[in-house]
């Protein structure tokens, strides 16, 4: 079944739910956390209560250390006490953390409630939104305890971005290369022509994305909505990740390995442009991809302000993906860039 996506004003998302048919003798139990409540909690929480939902907020602190079991079930409590029925519905407001961890109630609360997820951060509109996928962390691992649960719908309103700081710009910008890269030349060079434009004019690539006219609010709902319709492509063939999925993981194999060997001080978008930089250069050296992929893909992203080197070695990085318990035992999958708009899955098998 087709994921329903609406862009749209979060003042009008009352109306939207409606829309897609959710009966206002229900309750709605937003979950955002504390950064993102004051920017958009009260218009989300009136546009709803206009609508004649019965409207309950619950914030959690922000950050990805509280992606976790502690503020899962302190969530889970705080709807139990009100209480949340069967048929009535969570909507998570925010970033991928707020995503994941309010998607995971949803999926687990009464063995699975619904789900509205209102992403706020340009990571989580093209990306932790859609898919289905919600989880928190454990002590042994990130996402290690999680849910497949698809929303009901995902609402995008891109003018939140304009509040978002610049590196989160950027963590969302190295999915948009990604998707560029993995299946959609097109979307490869509007992001090339944007970033020139704004580089022309003095600007950091990023104007776009802070959405100032109405005309650039439109580019950037173009950017947006091709990264949704792969990934939501691809998930409707491979919901729980047993093959074609696994292309999404473009630049995240070295990624990760980059991420989880600096301790967590990279973050996940500079570690995802440092990982997609590396296997386009390994695939090239190796002979997989077409000359000058590699040069692409670096030009786009030092063009974002991204520092593509990477300060592990070879070594370093394979033995932090050889302890990946999600890891097949004798082999890794790579995702090969074969060229700009194509990338294949390949099996490296580990003596
Ligand atoms: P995040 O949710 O931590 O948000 C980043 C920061 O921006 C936070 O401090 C947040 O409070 C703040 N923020 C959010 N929206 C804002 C806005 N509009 N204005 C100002 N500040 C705002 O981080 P993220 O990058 O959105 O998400 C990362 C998480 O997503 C990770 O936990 C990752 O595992 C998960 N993820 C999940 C999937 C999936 O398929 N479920 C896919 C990719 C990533």
């Amino acid at each position: 079944m087709a994921e329903k996506v609406f862009y749209g004003k979060i003042e009008n998302i009352g109306g939207t739910i409606k829309e897609i048919g959710f009966d206002n003798s229900n309750r709605i139990a937003i979950i955002t956390d504390s950064n993102v409540a004051g920017l958009y909690l009260s218009a989300c929480r009136e546009s709803l209560e206009a609508e004649g939902y019965r409207v309950s907020s619950h914030i959690t602190p922000p950050g990805e250390t509280n992606k976790n079991g502690e503020n899962y079930l302190k969530l889970l409590e705080e709807i139990a006490a009100i209480p949340l029925g069967r048929t009535d519905m969570i909507l998570a407001l925010g970033g991928g953390v707020v995503g994941d961890l309010a998607g995971f109630v949803a999926a687990t609360y009464m063995r699975g409630i619904k789900l509205v997820q209102v992403p706020t951060t340009l990571l989580s509109m093209v990306d932790s939104s859609v898919g289905g996928k919600t989880g928190i962390n454990l002590s042994a691992g990130k996402n290690l305890a999680g849910a497949f649960h698809l929303p009901e719908m995902t609402f995008i309103d891109e003018g939140t971005l304009s509040t978002l700081p610049n590196q989160n710009l950027r963590d969302g910008m190295a999915e948009v290369v990604k998707y560029g890269v993995l299946g959609d030349e097109e979307l490869f060079r509007m992001v090339s022509h944007m970033v020139k434009e704004s580089k022309e004019h003095g600007g950091d690539g990023l104007e776009i994305l802070r959405g100032k006219t109405e005309e650039s609010n439109q580019e950037l709902r173009k950017i947006i909505s091709r990264c949704i319709d792969m990934k939501t492509s691809i998930v409707e063939r491979d919901l729980r990740d047993q093959g074609e999925r696994n292309l999404l993981n473009l630049g995240h194999t070295f990624g990760h390995a980059i991420e989880k060997l600096s301790n967590y001080q990279i973050s996940h978008g500079f570690a995802v442009a440092k990982g997609l930089s590396y296997i386009s250069h390994f695939s090239q050296e190796k002979g997989w991809s077409k000359a000058g992929t590699a040069e692409r893909i670096d030009g786009l992203l030092l063009d974002l302000g991204f520092d593509i080197n990477t300060p592990y070695s070879y070594g370093e990085l394979l033995q932090t993906i050889l302890k990946d318990k999600k890891r097949k035992r004798n082999s890794i999958t790579l995702v090969v860039p074969e060229e700009i708009g194509k990338a294949v899955l390949k099996e490296i098998a580990l003596v």
